[in-house]
């Protein structure tokens, strides 16, 4: 039994009783439940967690508490990860690049739903996975803006070659969909009505009824400009699907981000302050910090001392540099920062539950990346 093990109150209380000198990853899994919750209370269909957001098991035990039953997973380690955890779970593989050898794995482990945006990948899957009862989405891609980076730059169908792969699948014996995914942090409703309408019309021209059109993830997360209002998102998405098409097909959503961001904070610690008000933290780009400089979203954070209470609420600009002696780690835009901010003060960002786990690196010597359960954060 781990006797150290213990939950605490928040994460200022663990950060004065024990100082830690690593990045510490605060999890609250009341706000991960209430997440969840929001999701599948409001989601019209068969809400998924995109795994790679956080494995965390922890993360993935809470979602399956909270009720999740399905997860979109990428690889064969993902599969593996969510077998042992939960053998009965309900797992779709949309990642629409894979070698043979994990599609034989897939198949072995009874995964039944996966994506595709190309033949040869079509051709590879049928070659190993027998048709029936699996099911094959072809996943499409418009050029569409609010998302804060482009997901069809890397996967996805053109409108006429998804016509062709939809004809394919049904005729091959597999049960046809359709899938998207509007680019993470899409923070425009309009992207989902533009791709909804586009599947509509991808469908019609195939002549192929879909069972399922999975809408994606790519629902944004809370930034420091404000919580985003995801029953808008959801209404938009029903009405536009029942405009869209004359039969309609049952709904899937993978959110990752949106799922997760929000019940975990990030503690980092300020190693040193150079001689020009440079900070140094002990973490950076190549730890938890890494999505700072290919997404430009706004952060909360804030600063404390060890010891407790405030810093001043007068703030400076100054430049933020990461622990690694790469010149790369360093953070793209300037932090406010209080003017009396001092040496192993902490600064906590808020809603880093995505994309922090799964990408730190040991580069240098860091990424001691600790979890501690907190009641609230
Ligand atoms: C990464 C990914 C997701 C999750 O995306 P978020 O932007 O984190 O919601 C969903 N589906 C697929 C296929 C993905 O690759």
């Amino acid at each position: 039994m781990n006797i150290t093990s213990k939950i605490w109150n928040s994460p200022s209380d663990y950060l004065q009783s024990r100082t830690p000198d690593h990045p510490v990853h605060f999890f609250a899994p009341s706000a991960l439940q209430a997440q969840a919750k929001r999701f599948l209370g409001g989601f019209n269909g068969l809400v998924t967690y995109a795994v790679k957001a956080n494995p965390e098991q922890a993360v993935l035990s809470n979602l399956l508490a909270a009720g999740v039953t399905a997860f979109d997973v990428a690889s064969p380690n993902e599969i593996r990860l969510l077998r042992e955890l939960a053998p009965h779970a309900v797992l779709h593989y949309n990642n629409p690049v894979r070698s043979k050898s994990e599609i034989e794995f897939a198949h072995k482990a009874d995964v039944k739903s996966y994506s595709i945006d190309g033949f040869r990948e079509f051709e590879k899957i049928e070659g190993i996975i027998p048709p029936k009862g699996v099911e094959i989405s072809v996943r499409i891609k418009l050029p569409v803006s609010g998302a804060v980076y482009d997901f069809g730059a890397k996967f996805g169908a053109t409108p006429e070659k998804a016509i062709e792969l939809l004809r394919r699948v049904k005729s091959a014996g597999y049960i046809p969909s359709i899938t998207f995914h509007p680019g993470t942090q899409c923070e425009d409703p309009q992207a989902w009505e533009a791709y909804i309408t586009e599947a509509a019309a991808v469908a019609r021209a195939a002549d192929v009824t879909i069972k399922r059109l999975n809408v994606g993830g790519g629902f944004p997360a809370k930034t420091a400009n404000g919580t985003p209002d995801l029953e808008h998102f959801f209404n938009v998405i029903d009405e536009a699907v029942t405009k869209a098409f004359p039969i309609r097909p049952a709904l899937v959503c993978e959110p990752g981000r949106a799922m997760v961001a929000q019940s975990f904070t990030h503690a980092t610690r300020v190693k040193s302050i150079n001689d020009n008000g440079d900070v140094y933290l002990n973490d950076g780009i190549y730890g938890g910090l890494s999505e700072f400089p290919v997404l430009d979203v706004q952060r909360s954070y804030t600063v404390f001392p060890p010891i407790g209470g405030q810093r001043s609420d007068t703030k400076t600009m100054a430049q933020v540099f990461g622990p690694t002696c790469d010149s790369l780690d360093v953070l793209p835009n300037k932090l406010a920062l209080p003017t009396d901010i001092a040496d192993d003060d902490y600064v906590i960002f808020q809603n880093m539950g995505a994309y922090v786990k799964g990408v730190t690196t040991d580069f240098n010597g860091y990424g001691q990346l600790e979890t501690v359960t907190v009641l609230s954060l």
